[in-house]
């Protein structure tokens, strides 16, 4: 079975470990990762500081210039690459476009243009003061070497958000992909490497103990991690114990929020793709369904109806529009969740019994007479199962809403826009849509606050947390 190997310094580079990447709708064994020895992690930290003088030497217009390259590799590569993505991460193939399944095409698709965006952006140096004595300006100094931890629910296109926006400004990376989705990042970062400095990017892979001793080792500068809280907590001990900046892309339990005035008809479409993207295994998906008693029951047999709809299986089949669970762990954890809450008496409207092997299936669930405090409301299921949880006073569901140590995102769904912005501004989240959910942007920066982490991605926003000020002071 082949190996597929980790950049470091321009050179692909295999371990005296490794392990077989699993296919979650089948079973069987895809190709073997490496687990990087503590040694490589250190040749791999070495080459991107060797590296990283020269490229933020380099003119701006010729790093833009390589990242565009980048973009049009990653789009002549997208085929094969959505093929990897499917079959590791399981989300089906899909399309791109507002009328297609997004699926590995449409993640390849958002890969090149984050990608693009950040080379068309500019961190221009800022006056901030300046009288008849002097002249102040703030610079914007890359970081250095930047260590990126990705997960394994989008793993090519967290990738590139850690990836693009660090090499943009003048760092260099070394990058380790989830253990459960290697395979796909080791080849887009191989296809990529071709057009860029040796050192300039690297790998290393293996699960989390390999992630650890990369965060916690002084020759790193900065560190974006992307994944559960339980490890954000981790990664921020090793940071502060070398003072290294970071940002913590972690958990969510997002409320969507619906008001008595919103079409239930209307919304249903776009409120079930933001709870279930990716077979709900997206950071910012709508977690935790609030509905207003007087539109309760037709949301409900709304989301029911295209719920059972939704052809499920291996995500190569073309047709197919949602995938199994990405592995065993989550899916236990689906299991275990929707068992609590039929202990706790709910509804199981529909779904709710795992389909069986091989390949970790399970049907969409949808899930009413559950309230705060039970498991499945309280707890981030990240798999396909929605709580609705019926309401009668928006201030009790605005409550609600904020009673978890969660933050990512939130919504709230009306026909009023200004009732829905009163709405919006009282949810401590760190983005709030209306009438739509986890519609990230790459203009748009996108973070957490609370327990879902700190720090922001995306935009020029985005660029700037992947660059340190360095103020330039001039006496007149
Ligand atoms: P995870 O924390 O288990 O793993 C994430 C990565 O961290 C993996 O690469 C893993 O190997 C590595 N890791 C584990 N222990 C480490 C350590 N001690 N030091 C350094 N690295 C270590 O998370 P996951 O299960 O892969 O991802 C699912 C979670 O991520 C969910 O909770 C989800 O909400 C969250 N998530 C958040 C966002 C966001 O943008 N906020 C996006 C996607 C996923």
């Amino acid at each position: 079975m082949k190996t597929y190997l980790n950049t470091i310094d321009g050179r692909q580079v295999d371990s005296v470990q490794s392990f077989e990447s699993i296919n979650p709708a089948t079973g069987e064994a895809l190709g073997r990762v490496p687990v990087s020895s503590r040694g490589q992690v250190s040749e791999a930290i070495a080459a991107a500081r060797a590296a990283q003088p020269g490229w933020a030497a380099r003119p701006d217009g010729e790093r833009k210039a390589l990242l565009l390259q980048i973009a049009a590799l990653i789009k002549a590569n997208a085929a094969y690459l959505a093929e990897w993505v499917t079959r590791e991460q399981g989300k089906p193939l899909g399309g791109v476009g507002p009328d297609q399944v997004p699926g590995s095409r449409f993640e390849l698709w958002g890969c090149e243009v984050w990608t693009q965006v950040p080379a068309s952006l500019d961190l221009p140096p800022e006056l901030v003061f300046e009288d008849e004595t002097r002249r102040d300006e703030v610079h914007r100094k890359p970081h250095g070497v930047v260590a990126a931890i990705a997960p394994w629910n989008w793993p090519l296109l967290i990738a590139i958000w850690q990836i693009v926006p660090s090499l943009r400004v003048g760092n260099t990376v070394v990058l380790k992909p989830s253990e459960y989705t290697s395979i796909g990042t080791l080849e887009l970062v191989r296809i990529i490497s071709e057009v860029l400095p040796k050192g300039v990017l690297n790998t290393i892979s293996g699960p989390g103990e390999v992630g650890s001793w990369l965060v916690s080792d002084p020759g790193i500068d900065k560190i974006t991690f992307t994944g559960s809280g339980r490890t954000g907590v981790r990664i921020a001990e090793a940071a502060a114990r070398n003072m290294v900046p970071t940002t913590m892309e972690l958990g969510g339990n997002d409320a969507a929020i619906v008001l008595p005035d919103a079409d239930p008809q209307a919304m249903a479409m776009g409120l079930f793709w933001g709870a279930f993207l990716n077979m709900g295994q997206t950071c910012a998906c709508a977690k935790r369904l609030y509905v207003h008693e007087s539109v309760f029951e037709q949301t409900v047999q709304a989301l029911k109806q295209i719920a059972k709809a939704m052809p499920m299986g291996n995500g190569m089949d073309e047709g197919i529009v949602m995938g199994p669970i990405q592995n065993k762990m989550q899916f236990d954890k689906v299991v275990a969740l929707v068992d609590s809450a039929r202990r706790a008496g709910a509804t199981i409207v529909c779904g709710g019994q795992a389909k069986g092997g091989p390949g970790y299936f399970y049907p969409l669930t949808l899930v009413t007479g559950l309230k705060d405090g039970d498991r499945l409301v309280d707890e981030e299921q990240f798999g396909p199962v929605l709580p609705i949880i019926k309401y009668h006073d928006i201030e009790a569901a605005i409550a609600s809403a904020n009673r978890l140590d969660a933050g990512l995102g939130a919504s709230v769904w009306s026909t009023n826009i200004e009732a829905a912005k009163d709405v919006a501004s009282r949810l401590e989240a760190g983005t709030v849509w209306i009438n739509q959910h986890g519609m990230i942007h790459p203009m748009v920066p996108f973070g957490g606050i609370k327990g879902s982490g700190y720090g922001v991605e995306f935009g020029v926003e985005g660029l700037k947390a992947m660059t340190r000020p360095q103020v330039i002071s001039v006496k007149k």
